[in-house]
């Protein structure tokens, strides 16, 4: 559901929590990222309680927003963090997250990533390939230390879904291809500085059907079986993140309980601890983008724009994935009109939205564009000297700075 708690009209004007957006814009200015504490708490609390017939621990996926204090939000509840870089694992330690709760993934890691990961004291690393797995074990006889490893599998499946967010089928470049796990598990045999604690997979992302789900763990059992056969006992099963969130009213998400009704039974059976990485769940519906309307227009087809002061420097889902945004107009407008929003960038895949009807708003208000509280600000640039936007977390009546702006000065900071 598109979190009609955080964000609401309350006499014609939108909301988030206890706070008028139109008083965040005039206090920050906008493009503003503007993010609801309480819908992450919820969020994560709605995906405990769904799978709390399964013994399990939930790393949230910090690449789908890496802010320090939606870390903290999360890391505050007991969530553990599923990091992909470095920069990430500094972040969710930055953010107050130990080491043990921290898992490090990531198809690349290089030999720095792989040491501080280890001297970080991290509850795995995912290997996800022969030559990883030696990297690893290399780095660790150096540290004198043990690394806790899981085999990142990909099982094959290709879930339904935008091609650039499938990662579970062969032909794309994530895990450990089946046909190499006699190789893998010999391996592991002889290396003595890894332990192998875990089998690991992730199918994707905005996964709607639980069937995909069913036939990737199908065959992570199978590993399971065959790991244990070979005398390599797993604490953890792994199975990646993916549940989807609703940004189209008209195409909401699967409800959760769909997905534990499938997955639980399949993995209560084997008694060990099962792990969850979602992101794109939890923060979704957090967040809104504010931006104000610069210049309306139309063209001789009769073709209406509405130019914004944000673009795809600040949200790059609908040029990137052709993904769907909501956009809401802060005041609200009965009469609609059938436009294109569009932002200041010199490129024609620069838009929030196309041919939807939008509140009849005039040149200086303020447009909501929904659903960005995951792969949102994260993936923000400084394409066209863009300043990265500010970012605001609000808590019932309270609003904190949780980014600032970025200033001119920062833009050119490491240039020499
Ligand atoms: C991106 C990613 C996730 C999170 O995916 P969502 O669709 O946001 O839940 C989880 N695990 C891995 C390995 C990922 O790459």
């Amino acid at each position: 559901m598109l979190d009609r708690t955080a964000f609401h009209y309350d006499n014609g004007a939108l909301f988030c929590e206890g706070v008028a957006l139109k008083d965040l814009a005039s206090r920050w200015g906008t493009p503003l990222y503007v993010t609801s504490k309480h819908s992450i708490e919820d969020r994560y609390r709605e995906f405990e309680a769904a799978f709390s017939g399964l013994e399990h621990f939930t790393c949230y996926s910090v690449k789908a927003n890496f802010n320090l204090s939606v870390i903290k939000t999360l890391g505050d509840l007991g969530c553990g963090c599923d990091v992909n870089s470095a920069g990430e694992l500094f972040r969710a330690l930055k953010a107050g997250v130990p080491g043990s709760r921290i898992i490090f993934a990531g198809v690349g890691k290089r030999p720095d990533e792989i040491s501080y990961a280890l001297l970080s004291g991290v509850l795995m690393l995912k290997a996800e390939s022969l030559s990883e797995l030696r990297a690893i074990d290399a780095i660790a006889a150096e540290r004198g230390l043990t690394a806790p490893v899981a085999l990142r599998i990909n099982p094959n499946v290709t879930a339904e879904t935008h091609p650039y967010i499938t990662t579970g089928d062969s032909k794309e470049k994530f895990g450990i291809d089946e046909a190499e796990l006699p190789e893998v598990f010999s391996l592991l045999g002889e290396l003595q500085h890894v332990r192998l604690v875990g089998l690991d997979m992730h199918i994707g992302s905005q996964i709607f059907d639980p069937e995909f789900y069913v036939a990737a763990i199908t065959k992570l059992l199978d590993i399971f079986n065959y790991s244990r056969s070979k005398g390599f006992g797993v604490e953890f099963l792994d199975i990646g993140g993916g549940f989807p969130a609703t940004y189209d009213p008209m195409k909401p998400e699967t409800p959760l309980d769909r997905f534990a009704d499938k997955i639980i039974p399949m993995l209560k059976p084997t008694g060990v601890k099962v792990i969850f990485e979602p992101g794109r769940f939890l923060l979704a519906n957090a967040s809104v983008l504010l931006t104000r309307i610069l210049y309306r227009k139309r063209n001789h087809t009769g073709k209406e724009f509405f130019v914004v002061d944000g673009g795809m420097t600040e949200l790059i889902r609908p040029a990137l994935y052709q993904s769907h945004h909501e956009v809401l107009s802060v005041t609200r407008h009965d009469e609609t009109v059938v436009a294109d929003v569009v932002g200041p960038i010199c490129e024609s895949s620069d838009f929030f939205a196309r041919q939807r009807a939008i509140g009849d708003a005039p040149e200086g208000e303020l447009l909501a564009v929904m659903t960005v509280g995951a792969y949102g600000a994260v993936m923000s640039s400084n394409y066209n000297g863009r300043l990265r936007p500010a970012e605001v977390m609000v808590e019932g009546s309270d609003v904190q700075v949780i980014r600032r702006r970025e200033s001119f000065e920062q833009l050119i900071q490491n240039e020499v």
